[in-house]
């Protein structure tokens, strides 16, 4: 597979490696990039507009319908291995309702919960998996708690590959547990943290010969890129002035950005839109470091959006590079600020997971600390389906959520089974 057009380079020395090689860090540590040669990509809008009305799975991939920017393999051979499976091609909902209650006039909501496993990993997912395929790979591994671990065990069964996950001890979403042990992934709870889980499914890919889907591995931010290219094309190629995203591992931040500054680089979009990254409070490292102008610094995470519970975010460097060339910034919100946005984005029939709602707090903040502009076009990412974490919106609604203030409760109500206790319930 020599030839590729993209190579790997070191984030922290600068060390070139080869495209496809089998590796996660530079010689010296540092964690890679994939560097995409788009010297000759000839990508268009119109070639891009096109590929939406194809029967061809790769364009019908929300994904691989921009594979020259992504793993440019030439369609036949993609067309062979690529494990596309109509991942990304997400709603952009207008949400001019929500924007009036946080203050913008022209709010739009991309819900990459509306992808195959009910989160915008599928995107990182379809790369990484395609690229394991690629190596010869036969089986993979991750250490998540959430969202990752469901995508990687779908995709590893789909492409007939082994999946592996290890998870820590404590508090895991069911709606994600659930997926992993359904999909038939080898799943491994040690005794330990999440940092604990991490050390060791490093230690075990290199000695069993199992590939690493975890953060660290540069393919996935390639596919998450498409999130920013699907926004532009949703938009008629308009570029809006925000996006606006939650931020834990910040891989997510990272590749849009990426993305979006290589979609500048060929000509498809004429400037950049500016980005907003949204932590939480109890998980603010980034906020942190950004607001001081130093380097991160690992804390205790704790949040009720246990997607963006991360106190030490591997990609932090990439991460403050795209959001400097954006010319972004990061803000933080409290977990009662979430759930409440989150009530909101559900009861407009949206709907999506806590950690996806820090968006449209974070959106309320920055709007009303004068930094987004109430005229300014903004788009929000809504992350992760709403079904992810059934428990606690049961539990916000039954205002039992400990610590939250449930501003936005909607509990059910009892009634006997009479009638006319029914109409009077119905008339108050
Ligand atoms: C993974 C995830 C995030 C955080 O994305 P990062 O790339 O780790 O910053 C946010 N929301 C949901 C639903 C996720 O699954
Ligand atoms: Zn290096």
């Amino acid at each position: 597979m020599d030839g590729v057009s993209w190579h790997l380079a070191c984030v922290r020395c600068g060390e070139n490696y080869p495209g496809l090689e089998l590796r996660y860090r530079c010689d010296c540590s540092g964690t890679l990039d994939v560097i995409q040669d788009l010297s000759k990509c000839e990508l268009t809008r119109e070639i891009l507009d096109s590929r939406m009305a194809s029967k061809n799975p790769l364009d019908r991939s929300g994904v691989w319908r921009f594979r020259e920017l992504i793993l440019p393999l030439g369609d036949e051979e993609l067309e062979k291995i690529a494990a596309a499976r109509g991942e990304g091609t997400t709603n952009l909902y207008d949400a001019s309702t929500i924007g009036t209650e946080v203050g913008v006039e022209n709010l739009w909501l991309k819900h990459e919960g509306e992808n195959p496993t009910g989160s915008f990993k599928d995107r990182g997912m379809t790369v990484g998996i395609t690229v394991a395929k690629l190596l010869g790979m036969s089986a993979v591994a991750c250490a998540s708690t959430g969202n990752t671990s469901a995508s990687m065990a779908s995709y590893a069964a789909i492409s007939s590959m082994d999946g592996l996950i290890f998870i820590p001890e404590g508090k895991i979403a069911f709606g994600k547990l659930s997926q992993a042990l359904a999909y038939g992934a080898k799943t491994i709870q040690i005794e330990g943290d999440f940092d604990d889980a991490m050390a060791l499914v490093q230690e075990i890919c290199d000695s069993e010969g199992i590939y690493l889907l975890n953060s660290i591995n540069p393919f996935r931010i390639e596919g998450q890129k498409a999130i920013g290219y699907e926004i532009m094309q949703d938009l008629d190629w308009q570029v809006p002035d925000w996006i606006v995203l939650p931020g834990g591992n910040l891989g997510n931040n990272t590749a849009v950005a990426k993305g979006l500054l290589e979609l500048l680089e060929i000509g498809v979009i004429d400037r950049l839109p500016r980005i907003a990254v949204v932590q939480a409070a109890g998980a603010n490292p980034l906020y942190t470091a950004w607001s001081k102008g130093t380097d991160i610094q690992s804390v205790k995470a704790e949040t009720i959006a246990t997607a963006i519970k991360i106190g030490n975010p591997v990609s932090w460097r990439k991460s403050m590079r795209g959001i400097t060339a954006l010319d972004g910034v990061v803000t933080e919100v409290t977990d009662n600020q979430i759930m409440d946005a989150k009530a909101l984005v559900d009861s407009v029939g949206i709907g999506a997971e806590p950690a996806s709602c820090a968006t449209v707090a974070g959106i309320k903040r920055l709007v009303a600390e004068g930094v987004i502009g109430p005229d300014e076009k903004v788009v929000g990412m809504l992350t992760g389906n709403l079904l992810k974490d059934p428990d606690i919106v049961v539990n916000y609604h039954m205002s039992e959520l400990e610590g939250i203030e449930s501003h936005r409760a909607n509990a059910p109500i009892s009634a006997s089974a009479n009638i006319d206790d029914i109409r009077r319930i119905i008339r108050q």
